[in-house]
């Protein structure tokens, strides 16, 4: 039986980085599930879709060969990864991921993926819904200020608060705090300690290393 480690939060809540330092040290793999709904925009917007044509959205999803690993993502072999953080994939990701085919092909590959390997998994709805079952979940957070902060300090014009007002208010697998997931606020702390953290709650829940 492989391991999921959900990590779920807010846009710039310092998920990946703390996710890709937490795969690191557990030997785990490190998925980037925002990453695969981002590439899948890109696509969309690539083929001149409109944005409420959730029909055509539904059927470019459906028909696209996604292959990924860590944060890259290739798109009927071709690669997405540089346009992954463009503005146009910013503004519309929160669109495209709230049409349920599209959800259902990211969810379908990220359970693909798990059933071969353990991973730590972040996202917005890992925990919540893509896999409940799993004992291992935390939600990161941190002050709007921090996170909006994080995102200049990026150098990137990121629409973090309409992201997370769409990602939240959305009827399908909106972005909430399990009932059963530890929370982590990382405002104060940094990658590091926030890893260090979560792997000390990981080892209180009998979470041995791979390998
Ligand atoms: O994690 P990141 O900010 O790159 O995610 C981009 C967008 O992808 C989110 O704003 C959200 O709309 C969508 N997403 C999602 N469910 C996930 C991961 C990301 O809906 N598990």
């Amino acid at each position: 039986m492989h391991r999921v480690i959900a990590i779920d939060g807010p846009a710039a809540s310092g998920k990946s980085s703390v996710a890709r330092l937490l795969a690191q040290r557990l030997g785990f793999e490190y998925v980037n599930s925002g990453a695969l709904y981002r590439a899948l925009t890109w696509h969309v917007l690539q083929n001149g879709v409109a944005l409420h044509n959730r029909e055509a959205i539904a059927r470019l999803a459906g028909a696209a060969r996604v292959q990924f690993h860590d944060s890259r993502v290739l798109i009927n072999g071709t690669d997405s990864t540089v346009h992954l953080r463009d503005n146009a994939v910013n503004s519309a990701v929160s669109l495209v991921s709230q049409v349920p085919q599209v959800r259902a092909v990211v969810n379908g590959l990220l359970r693909g993926y798990a059933r071969e390997r353990d991973a730590v998994i972040e996202g917005r709805d890992i925990g919540s819904a893509v896999f409940p079952a799993t004992a291992f979940k935390f939600y990161i957070d941190a002050s709007p200020e921090v996170r909006w902060q994080r995102r200049a300090a990026q150098g990137e014009h990121d629409t973090i608060t309409a992201r997370d007002e769409l990602d939240s208010a959305r009827t399908i697998a909106p972005l909430i705090i399990a009932p059963d997931a530890d929370l982590i606020d990382t405002s104060a702390l940094s990658i590091d300690e926030v890893s260090r953290e979560i792997l000390r709650r990981l080892h209180g829940k009998g979470l041995a290393q791979a390998g």
